[in-house]
């Protein structure tokens, strides 16, 4: 499955090698994917705490 909306902005389909639908999985270290770059579900953290936003940081994404 992979997440087709964006979130806070973000492709999260396109830009999580493992396709999490609802955070980061566990080998985010230091805000860095384990497989490359930083894990962009420690993106959209921080910009919805930015925003003061993170109601929409722990919806449910249900697999389509
Ligand atoms: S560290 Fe983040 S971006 Fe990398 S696979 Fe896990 S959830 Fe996806």
């Amino acid at each position: 499955m992979v997440l087709k909306e964006r979130v806070a902005g973000f492709d999260v389909g396109k830009k999580c090698p493992k396709s999490m639908l609802n955070g980061p999985c566990g080998g985010v270290n230091n805000g860095m994917c384990e497989v490359e770059g930083q894990c962009v579900w420690v993106r959209v953290y921080a910009k919805l705490k930015s925003e003061d936003n993170l109601d929409e940081f722990t919806k449910v994404r249900l697999p389509r």
